[in-house]
C-alpha cells in the first residue's frame, strides 16, 4: 500500500504542488497508523488548587511515527478533521482511555477522571454515545471517571447536533468540560444551553496573568462568571509559581501546566499518582 501510495505519487509528481502531494502522503499514513497502533496516549495531571492533590488528567494523543519519534496532534489532528480520519482516531481515543483505566485499576491503582478531547466532527457524529458506551462495557469503566472536552467552535459548529449528543452524555453520568474558553467568541451566557461541568481557561489568558493586569481581570471575570453558573474552572497551562499564586488568589479550582507535570507515558503517570506527587 505504501509502495503503491509512493508510485501513484512519483506519477502525479510533476503536475501535483508539493504540500498536497505531502497531504496524501500523510493521509496514508495515519490510516497506516491506525491499523499498525502507532498512536498512544500520554497523560496530564489536574490538580486541585486546595488540596494539592491529583484530581484527574487529560489524555493526549502523540503519534509514534517509526521514522520520526513521538510526533505531537498539532502535526496530524487537523488533517484528520478534514479527511474524516478523526472519527477513527477518536473512537481509538475513547477505547483505549477505558482500556488504560482498566489496567491501573487490575495494578490496585488509584482510579481518577481521564478528560478525553473531543473534535467537532465527533462532537456531531450520531454514533458518539453508542462508541462511549460501548468501551465503557467492554472495559468497565465506570461513568464518572470519563470526562470530555470541547471547545466552543465545535459545539457552535453543530449546536443542535452537540446539544442532543452532551445531553445525552450527560444522562449517562460523564463529565463534561469547554475547552481552550476565551479563544472564541460566545460568552459563558450563551454557552448555558450545553451542561458542561468545568470551564478550562485558554492557556493565553494564563501566560500573562501575573504580569499583564487585562489578562488578570479576564481570568477573574471568567472565574467570576463560571462560579455564578455553577461550573468548575481549570486554568491551563500554568507554567509559573506566580501564575499559580493568581489563580488560587482567583479561587479558580483547578490548574493543569508544566508547573507540575508535562503530559507523561501511562506507566509514569501511574507513578506520580502513587507516589502522591
Ligand atoms: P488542548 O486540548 O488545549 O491540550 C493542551 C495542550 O497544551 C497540550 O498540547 C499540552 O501538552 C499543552 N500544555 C499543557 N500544559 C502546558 C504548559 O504549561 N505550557 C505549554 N506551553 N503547553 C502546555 P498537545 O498535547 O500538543 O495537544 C495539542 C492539542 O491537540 C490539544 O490542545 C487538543 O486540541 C489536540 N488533541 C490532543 N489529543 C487529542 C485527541 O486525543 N483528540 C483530539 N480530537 N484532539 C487532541
Ligand atoms: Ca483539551
Ligand atoms: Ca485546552
Ligand atoms: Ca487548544
Amino acid at each position: 500500500n505504501a509502495r503503491s501510495s509512493g508510485e501513484r505519487y512519483l506519477f502525479y509528481a510533476p503536475r501535483m504542488n508539493a504540500a498536497l502531494a505531502a497531504r496524501l502522503a500523510l493521509e496514508n499514513e495515519l490510516q497506516a497508523a491506525l491499523e499498525l497502533e502507532q498512536f498512544e496516549l500520554h497523560y496530564q495531571p489536574r490538580v486541585n488548587l486546595q488540596s494539592g492533590a491529583i484530581v484527574s488528567a487529560e489524555a493526549l494523543i502523540r503519534w509514534n511515527h517509526p521514522a520520526q519519534g513521538l510526533v505531537g496532534p498539532v502535526s496530524f489532528i487537523p488533517l484528520a478533521e478534514e479527511t474524516g480520519l478523526i472519527r477513527q482516531i477518536g473512537a481509538w481515543v475513547i477505547d483505549a482511555v477505558c482500556a488504560q483505566q482498566a489496567r491501573w485499576r487490575a495494578n490496585g491503582g488509584q482510579i481518577i477522571p481521564v478528560a478525553i478531547n473531543l473534535s467537532a466532527v465527533q462532537s456531531a457524529q450520531p454514533d458518539l454515545l453508542s462508541t462511549i458506551r460501548g468501551a465503557i462495557a467492554k472495559h468497565g469503566v465506570e461513568e464518572k471517571y470519563l470526562e470530555f472536552e470541547l471547545t466552543e467552535t465545535a459545539v457552535m459548529n453543530n449546536p443542535d447536533e452537540a446539544a442532543h449528543n452532551l445531553a445525552a452524555m450527560k444522562k449517562l453520568g460523564v463529565h463534561l468540560s469547554l475547552d481552550d474558553f476565551g479563544t472564541g467568541y460566545s460568552s459563558l451566557a450563551q454557552l448555558k444551553r450545553f451542561p458542561f461541568d468545568f470551564v478550562k481557561i485558554d492557556r493565553s489568558f494564563i501566560a500573562g496573568v501575573d504580569t499583564n493586569p487585562e489578562d488578570a481581570a479576564i481570568a477573574a471575570a471568567i472565574v467570576a462568571m463560571a462560579h455564578s453558573l455553577h461550573l468548575r474552572v481549570v486554568a491551563e497551562g500554568v507554567e509559573t509559581r506566580g501564575q499559580l499564586d493568581v489563580m488560587r488568589s482567583l479561587r479558580c479550582d483547578e490548574i493543569q501546566g508544566y508547573y507540575f507535570s508535562r503530559p507523561v507515558a501511562a506507566d509514569k503517570f501511574e507513578e506520580m499518582l502513587r507516589s502522591g506527587m
